[in-house]
């Protein structure tokens, strides 16, 4: 097994930025011996704590074939001349971060904002959960070209409630594989499982020049599946709880070690909004979590990456003064209206992970089993009290760019302090130990993105959360 340095392609400034004295004895000596090959560079992994296997030789390349800039799912990305760190900060409502510094918990992004930082407001996909925004991160695109249109969809044909976890259920290529195949290596860290296979379909694992975990299942990596074998050694953590800010401070801590050590070209981070969903901005508990979160991105600005941030979607508290939930039990209204079984309401917050919002959100899609009164039945949802928008599966489709088939007849949103149920029987409440916070309408679309550095030349557009691999591959002044 080899244990030596890494060798692997990289350009002036990295191998200047990132090796040491032996690592440029190193390259002079191989540039001596090996003249004809050209641009041949070394960057010395001094990485005796990382996974022998983590380690690996990259045969020399001549940096030509490099290519200038990739196209994917309809837009061009430029080939990074440094690493490319995206953070995808899960319900990272912009207040959180504002309140953070207001309260000095992160000295580090307030110098770094007021430091040649810079920071925008976008939106991100409707409906404002995980799965469908973490998707049309890293594809480049909205949910109507990349299929994932919430965490969960019923599948008319089969009549089963879909888990949108499954890799064959993703419609585009995502660019961290088009990157791949084209020559970069790709490090993908999730907090939870759900998403890893997701955003982790299409890479080649075995290579080396791809590694894609989570923090849950940290323990159970393998070579073939996530790219590492060791990951626990390589972090110096146990498996935290799934419930815990620990969860995502494991996936910063292993960024970190891979940026040092590892040399990704691009890398994505994407943390669990268990926090969000418990604490409001401003609190102890969020402030803790961000000041956290800011000095693991004080190391990793340290290795000069471009580093950029967003939010998955924001969060809101959906909880009336007293602290209880302000709830719209959607099939127990319409089995009111309707009847039984005329209708099946699905909630695409719902995953696995459901103590911490009892399933509630603030979107809900509703498959019709018999044709009915579509206006009236539209007509008297939208006067119930809380609800934001009901849309019909073509209304929705076109506002928020949703593929129809994995959209139910009826689009229902709630406003900003009410969440959308099944049936008050259906919801297990008893896990929440905090007054409701939750997502998933309109009102918690906002979200930051926030980059280490400038970014020039989309001062009149309107940019949404999955525009951050274009801002930080094309547009970032470094
Ligand atoms: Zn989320």
């Amino acid at each position: 097994m080899y244990s030596g340095p890494v060798v692997r392609k990289s350009h002036d400034h990295e191998i200047r930025r990132n090796a040491g004295p032996e690592a440029n004895r190193g390259i002079t000596i191989l540039r001596q011996l090996l003249p004809r090959l050209g641009r041949l560079y070394i960057i010395a992994a001094q990485a005796s704590h990382l996974p022998t296997r983590l380690q690996t030789v990259r045969y020399p390349m001549n940096a030509a074939s490099t290519p200038r800039s990739i196209t994917i799912n309809g837009r061009r990305y430029k080939w990074p001349d440094k690493p490319v760190v995206i953070v995808c900060v899960d319900g990272s409502e912009p207040d959180y971060i504002e309140q953070a510094i207001k309260a000095v918990a992160m000295p580090w992004m307030q110098r770094m904002l007021s430091n040649g930082g810079t920071e925008f407001r976008a939106e991100c996909v409707m409906p404002s959960f995980t799965n469908p925004n973490n998707m049309s991160i890293a594809t480049g695109v909205p949910p109507s070209e990349h299929g994932i249109c919430g965490n969960f969809y019923y599948d008319r044909e089969t009549d089963r409630e879909v888990m949108m976890n499954e890799p064959d259920l993703l419609r585009k290529p995502t660019i961290f594989k088009a990157f791949q195949d084209a020559g970069a290596r790709i490090a993908i860290v999730t907090a939870k499982d759900k998403l890893r296979r997701l955003l982790g379909h299409g890479l080649t694992m075995h290579s080396g020049d791809a590694v894609c975990f989570s923090s849950e299942k940290a323990d159970k990596v393998t070579m073939a599946e996530n790219g590492v074998d060791d990951v626990l050694g390589m972090v110096g953590m146990e498996v935290p709880s799934v419930y815990s800010a620990e969860l995502s401070e494991f996936l910063f801590k292993a960024g970190a070690e891979l940026l040092k050590n590892w040399q990704p070209d691009i890398m994505y981070l994407s943390t669990t909004d268990y926090i969000q969903h418990k604490f409001p901005p401003g609190s102890s508990g969020a402030n803790a979590f961000y000041a956290m979160m800011d000095s693991y991105c004080s190391e990793l600005h340290e290795r000069d990456p471009i580093l950029g941030l967003t939010a998955d979607h924001g969060m809101n508290a959906k909880h009336d003064e007293a602290g209880n939930p302000n709830v719209v039990y959607l099939q127990d209204m319409i089995d009111t209206l309707l009847g039984t079984d005329m209708a099946r309401v699905i909630l695409p917050i719902t995953d696995p992970y459901v103590a911490h919002h009892g399933a509630l959100g603030s979107f809900a899609t509703v498959y019709l089993n018999r044709i009915t009164d579509m206006p009236g039945l539209v007509r008297s949802l939208s006067d119930v009290s809380g609800m934001e928008m009901v849309l019909t599966n073509d209304e929705a489709c076109r506002r928020f760019s949703l593929a129809p088939d994995r959209v139910g007849d009826l689009v229902l949103i709630s406003g900003k302090h009410t969440v959308i149920g099944t049936s008050a029987d259906r919801h297990d409440l008893s896990g929440l130990d905090a007054p409701l916070r939750s997502h998933g309408g309109i009102s918690e679309q906002i979200v930051p993105i926030i980059f280490n550095c400038r970014i020039e030349g989309v001062e009149n557009r309107i940019l949404k959360n999955f525009d951050i691999l274009d801002l930080a591959l094309n547009h970032a002044s470094s």
